[in-house]
């Protein structure tokens, strides 16, 4: 991998402490709770509309659709700090990551000037129509279909594990729109804007082990769909889908989910004085700061649209473990009851980490297709 370095500059230093104080701003105001796997499971569509009204959605999109022009770097600083401090971002996340990323790169005119300032003002969010009952690493074998009909496509079919379809008003759909062939699975495969309000959908909850509800079935029964909301090129949407899953798969949500739970246990050992507990700690530090720069380069290289699906693949697949393995650690060092219920802090975190860590090797493509993926392009090399 020859991923480039990347220094802050001091606007952007600036730019940290600004964003660091707006948190801090509502955690004192009790806006939020620091919540561990926040940018996921923490939808709170009050504090997503507070971040719209702040200008920090969109923040690297053309100003003519709401955006702010600036760099992936000045985004990379902005989530990062979002995912430390445990801000509930979910309901906007997908719609800020990837749905607007792809519809100022496939869309049409129109869908960017409808959809891109709604979803920076913090008012439009969007799901991801991807996994299906029978297809999930095998994502080519999709089979929820659209029929063309007069002006539009008729869907019917079934996603599943879809993250908080409950509280989006849209889902970016992958669907057949030709015949199945075994053979050639990649072809006939189109992006549908399906309107999760529409006559024909329904959304039923599926719930965490913690009893939560954060994802969701939807199925469609003769959904129409207006022509004006394909996206990009009818039967290009496998090679549409593999552009979003680069900016799906390596950013910071990959390293940090259970960031607020190893800050906090690091502030609790200093409590204690437990200089052991701390020489541990800090392995976990000088892990994720390492993490974070092969994160950083990615998000460069992606800026200046260099290709990065391996390094994508390799910064999910090595993160992912890392998160798993903070509340591992954290648990030996301290004397913890974890509680989602608890009072104090750490064990809410804790208890928030472990529930949550089983998905995080899982969503956005496991382990297993990742090796597959890392393997392949080094063998390419
Ligand atoms: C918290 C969470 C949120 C999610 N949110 C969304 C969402 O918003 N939208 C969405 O579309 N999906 C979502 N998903 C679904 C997720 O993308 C799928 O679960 C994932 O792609 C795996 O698919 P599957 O569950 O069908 O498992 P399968 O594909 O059936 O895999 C089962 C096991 O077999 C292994 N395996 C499969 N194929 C191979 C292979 N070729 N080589 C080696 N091992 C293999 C896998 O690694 C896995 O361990 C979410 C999942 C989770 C856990």
């Amino acid at each position: 991998m020859n991923l480039p370095t990347v220094q802050f500059t001091a606007e952007q230093e600036q730019f940290r402490q600004e964003v660091r104080a707006f948190l801090q701003q509502h955690i004192e105001a009790g806006t939020f709770q620091t919540k561990c796997d926040s940018w996921l499971s923490g939808s709170e569509p009050s504090f997503s509309k507070i971040v719209g009204d702040e200008n920090l959605i969109g923040l690297t999109w053309p100003k003519e659709y709401g955006g702010q022009a600036r760099s992936s770097i000045d985004r990379y600083i902005l989530t990062e700090e979002f995912l430390a401090a445990g801000a509930p971002v979910a309901a906007h996340w997908i719609a800020d990551r990837q749905t607007g990323p792809l519809l100022l790169r496939f869309g049409t005119e129109e869908q960017k000037q409808y959809f891109l300032p709604k979803i920076v003002a913090g008012e439009c969010y969007f799901a991801i129509g991807l996994s299906e009952p029978n297809s999930g690493s095998d994502l080519a074998s999709v089979r929820t279909r659209a029929e063309k009909v007069d002006g539009g496509w008729l869907v019917n079919g079934a996603k599943t594990w879809t993250s908080n379809a409950h509280d989006a008003h849209y889902m970016i759909t992958l669907v057949r729109t030709g015949a199945y062939n075994p053979e050639k699975k990649h072809e006939n495969l189109s992006q549908l804007i399906i309107d999760l309000h529409a006559p024909g959908v329904t959304i039923t909850p599926i719930s965490y082990l913690t009893g939560e509800h954060h994802f969701n079935d939807v199925f469609f029964d003769n959904v129409f769909v207006p022509d004006d909301r394909v996206v990009g090129t009818l039967g290009n949407g496998w090679k549409q889908g593999l552009a979003e899953l680069a900016f799906e798969r390596s950013g910071p949500e990959r390293i940090l989910s259970t960031f607020p739970l190893l800050n906090e246990a690091i502030e609790e050992l200093k409590r204690q004085g437990d200089e052991r507990g701390l020489a541990e700690a800090v392995k976990l530090v000088a892990e994720v700061w390492s993490l974070r720069n092969l994160s950083i380069g990615v998000a460069k290289v992606l800026e200046e649209e260099g290709e990065v699906s391996i390094p994508a693949a390799l910064v999910k697949s090595v993160g992912t473990k890392f998160e798993q393995k903070v509340p591992e650690i954290v648990r030996l060092l301290l004397d913890v009851y974890p509680r989602l219920d608890a009072e104090d802090k750490i064990n809410r975190l804790l208890a928030q980490s472990i529930l949550h860590s089983p998905g995080f090797t899982i969503r956005g493509g496991t382990s297993e297709i990742l090796y597959g993926i890392i393997a392949k392009g080094v063998i390419a090399q």
